[in-house]
């Protein structure tokens, strides 16, 4: 089986990710670092904030190949993005090409308030995040909320939206592992 899980940067996906990871008999495979290694090796980047600045063309030539590589691997919790905000405008993390190589059971999407992201963005130092207000973080939760829909609708698996509480990341955790 292969389920996705996202969540807009600094939602505190990766640690709500790791608790599930350690009960459940999942790994975890982060779509962005198949499509960093694939693009570094290319020269195309040099840093993972780089991948949603290129052309939607290279884009899109990674994801597919990601797609693929992800296609082959079984009992895994897929670590991606409902939609990555280029400068071109809102970017489908999980077209049609992706979900056909994918066959997943579940979309997962973690989502806070805006408070508790912007407060978890500043506390990272290694990213280069976007510098968004809450009315923008406000709107790529709601968007990613309309993805998600639509891609259980092309592909007929569920979907759950997943609150991480203020501080209690093992609750979201939970909330997934119950629904896996
Ligand atoms: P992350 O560390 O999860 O933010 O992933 C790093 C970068 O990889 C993201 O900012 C996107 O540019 C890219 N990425 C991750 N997942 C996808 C996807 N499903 N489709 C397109 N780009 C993606
Ligand atoms: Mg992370």
């Amino acid at each position: 089986m292969r389920i996705i899980v996202s969540g807009i940067p600094g939602v505190g996906k990766s640690t709500v990710i790791g608790m599930v990871e350690e009960k459940s008999e999942y790994r975890v495979i982060n779509f962005g670092t198949l499509m960093f290694e694939m693009g570094k090796e290319l020269n195309l980047v040099e840093n993972r904030d780089e991948i949603r600045k290129l052309n939607i063309s290279e884009q899109i030539d990674l994801q597919k190949k990601a797609a693929i590589k992800l296609g082959q691997m079984n009992n895994i919790i897929i670590d991606t993005h409902m939609s990555i905000k280029s400068p071109k405008g809102y970017l489908p993390g999980l077209p049609q090409w992706v979900l056909n190589e994918l066959n997943v059971s579940s979309y997962f999407l973690i989502e806070s308030t805006a408070e508790e992201i912007l407060k978890h963005r500043s506390k990272d130092p290694t990213r280069a995040r976007d510098d968004d207000t809450m009315d923008d973080i406000k709107e790529q939760q709601e968007i990613n909320r309309y993805y998600a829909v639509a891609y259980s609708v092309y592909s007929g698996a569920t979907v759950n939206f997943i609150y991480n509480p203020d501080n209690h990341p093992e609750m979201a955790a939970e909330n997934i592992i119950r629904r896996l």
